[in-house]
């Protein structure tokens, strides 16, 4: 060949960038690129194996589906093969110069910061192929398309550029000539690169063949009983389907037959990276059918809140030949996912029995997950209000109760499970929204996370129980038996007479004006002069919080309706009762401070400077000014 017919391109940006990263990281992890190298090889059978089903390509037909290693210690090479889909031109070009992701310049940063803490998340990142220039002076990527298409050679040395030519007599799929680094040679070793195939690519479903022998057990996991399975087998089939280095908190293997043909194994994993800033996972669950995989990182076979599940499914009774775009809408499908869905449900639901302080742990991490589809999936929400967990009023701080447990411990009489909203326990509890709750021994829900009211809120009643958020206006505590009637009498007579209470109620209505929509006695307030209540279900106090966070000013345009209830026995109330006949300038001014303390209280934003400088004027009063 002519030196015309190489091209020398230059690689993307992003792609040079990460280039540098790999080859100026630390080489403790080295051995990686060889996993890496090798689940490439895998995918591109998986690949050919599945489009063989659909398309019955005739070009090398007949070749076997198998991964072959070379290793030359004297040339000081290390040859990774496989007969699997292969590359075009055009997909050469794309998938080894490029970085799929990096127009979304968010994903890039948390690529390049995970990928220079820890080399091994490479793959998690769709780039795994470059960690081969961790060990390579050379790299030569020679591949011929499954459609029998000219063959092709792609050469680099990780810096800028790379060539392509044409690369004629070629058979389908892809081979990787690494000729290593002067201080990488021992993956030249036969010895060493057995050791990382059986460390991290055992459970590759093709023969990855070193040197003639098979050095991996091809069988599939999942099918096998669950008697026969090690904890060990079970932990390294997590590391390897999850491309992970921790240890699952949960798994879940079951088969089973009727109504569909089933056999899943998924795992929790230790930790929750979404949280952690790694951006939005992809779904980890892969769908196989008999043992072929039909659809990698599945959106389908399982709901999107699940998409922290890692591991396997595979159903004999999904056509093999099906298309991936064809599961979208696939009825099957959908009666997998289901099937799924609810047995991973009361999966949990059976860990939590069996171990509450562990399915405690679980729900930290990943409680968010189960949240998300109570807010977005309404075909699970039901059963996914056993999962929920909060804290309340009964349990210490930083324990939890589930909603059954809530169930067991109410009063007589009452049939409503209350919640209450805010940014802490201890902002909750010192709040108005409690006091009637705490006087009659009723337990409340104490929701600490802004989303939890949507949570509430979507899921409306459980086991035939409204939710009701106790902010909400006009609501009627049960009377128990807990309260002390003469203390409760003793209240009362001290409270204003209702129709001085009545007059109160109407003329700081007239202060306030549109600020609120009505003004009430309350007779759920114990010692708080006043509190905001919600009138409207929907645009609640903690939704106006979300909004507001979430720079959403008026929350497109709703306005939110909010009352004010004021309490006939504080003292505050009384003398105010008697100010507005005798100053009511100044009592005016301390409405519009109660109507200030009472948003604040329901976290709700005020206007800091008109308060403060109001606030003076007020203690300019108290002590002793006119
Ligand atoms: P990922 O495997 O996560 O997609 P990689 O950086 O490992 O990311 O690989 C990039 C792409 O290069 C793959 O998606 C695939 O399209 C292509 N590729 C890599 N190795 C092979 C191979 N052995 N056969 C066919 N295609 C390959
Ligand atoms: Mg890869």
């Amino acid at each position: 060949m002519t030196e015309a017919q190489v091209e020398t391109k230059q690689f993307q940006a992003e792609t040079r960038k990460v280039l540098d990263i790999v080859i100026n990281s630390l080489y403790t992890e080295r051995d990686i690129f060889v996993r890496e190298l090798v689940s490439n090889a895998a995918d591109a059978l998986e690949k050919y194996r599945h489009q063989s089903l659909v398309e019955k390509p005739e070009f090398d037909a007949q070749a076997p589906l198998e991964i072959t290693i070379d290793c030359d210690d004297k040339e000081h090479t290390l040859t990774i093969s496989d007969s699997g889909i292969g590359m075009t031109k055009e997909e050469l070009e794309t998938n080894l110069g490029t970085i799929a992701h990096s127009g979304s310049g968010k994903f890039f940063e948390e690529l390049a910061e995970a990928v220079k803490k820890d080399v091994s998340l490479i793959g998690q990142f769709g780039v795994g192929f470059y960690s081969v220039f961790m060990a390579a002076k050379n790299v030569r990527v020679q591949t011929r398309s499954w459609d029998g298409g000219e063959g092709y050679e792609w050469a680099s040395d990780g810096s800028g550029t790379y060539t392509i030519a044409s690369c004629p007599g070629l058979h389908r799929g892809t081979k990787i000539i690494i000729e290593l680094k002067d201080d990488a040679q021992t993956y030249a070793s036969k010895f060493t690169v057995e050791q990382i195939i059986k460390q991290y690519s055992t459970f590759i479903p093709f023969p990855v063949k070193l040197e003639g022998n098979t050095v991996n057990t091809v069988q599939a996991i999942w099918s096998r009983s669950k008697s026969e399975i090690s904890e060990e087998e079970y932990t390294e089939f997590y590391k390897f389907i999850g491309n992970a280095g921790d240890e699952p908190m949960y798994r879940q293997h079951f088969s089973a037959d009727a109504p569909l043909a089933i056999n899943a194994l998924v795992y929790v994993p230790a930790e929750n990276f979404e949280v952690a800033g790694m951006g939005r996972m992809q779904p980890g669950v892969n769908l196989y059918c008999q043992k072929v995989l039909i659809d990698q990182h599945s959106e389908n076979i399982l709901p999107e809140w699940l998409r922290f599940l890692k591991g396997v499914v595979d159903s004999e009774d999904l056509p093999l030949n099906i298309s991936r775009q064809a599961l979208q809408d696939n009825a099957l499908v959908y009666k997998l996912r289901k099937v799924l869905t609810k047995r991973f449900i009361k999966f949990l639901n059976e860990e939590a029995k069996k171990d509450a302080d562990k399915y405690q742990e679980f729900w930290n991490k990943f409680g968010i997950f189960i949240k998300e589809g109570v807010t977005s999936d309404f075909e699970f929400r039901d059963d996914l209000g056993k999962l929920l967990r909060f804290e309340s009023s009964e349990t210490e701080a930083g324990t939890m109760s589930s909603l059954d447990d809530y169930i067991g411990r109410m009063k007589e009489g009452q049939d409503k499970i209350y919640f209450i909203n805010g940014p802490s326990r201890v902002a909750v509890e010192s709040g108005p929204y409690v006091e009637m709750f705490k006087k009659r021994g009723i337990e409340i829900f104490y929701t600490l996370e802004p989303i939890d009211d949507f949570v509430m809120n979507h899921l409306g009643e459980y086991d035939g129980k409204k939710l009701v958020s106790a902010d909400t206006a006009d609501l009627r505590l049960p009377e128990t038996t807990e309260e002390n009637s003469g203390e409760d009498a003793k209240d009362k007579a001290e409270a204003l007479p209702a129709d001085q209470i009545e007059a109160l109620c109407k003329w700081i209505k007239e202060r306030l004006g549109d600020k609120v929509q009505e003004v009430k006695s309350s007779d759920r307030l114990v010692d708080s002069p006043a509190m905001i209540v919600n009138v409207d279900g929907f645009m609640t106090s903690s939704m106006e919080r979300i909004m507001k966070a979430s720079g959403q000013e008026e929350g497109f345009g709703m306005s939110s309706k909010k009352d004010m209830e004021i309490n006939g026995a504080s003292p505050l109330i009384k003398k105010l009762a008697d100010l507005k006949q005798t100053d009511p300038d100044f009592a005016g001014t301390i409405v519009e401070q109660i109507y200030d303390n009472a948003l604040i209280q329901a976290g709700l934003v005020i206007d800091p400077m008109e308060m403060v400088s109001r606030n003076y004027r007020i203690l300019e009063r108290a002590a002793g000014g006119e």
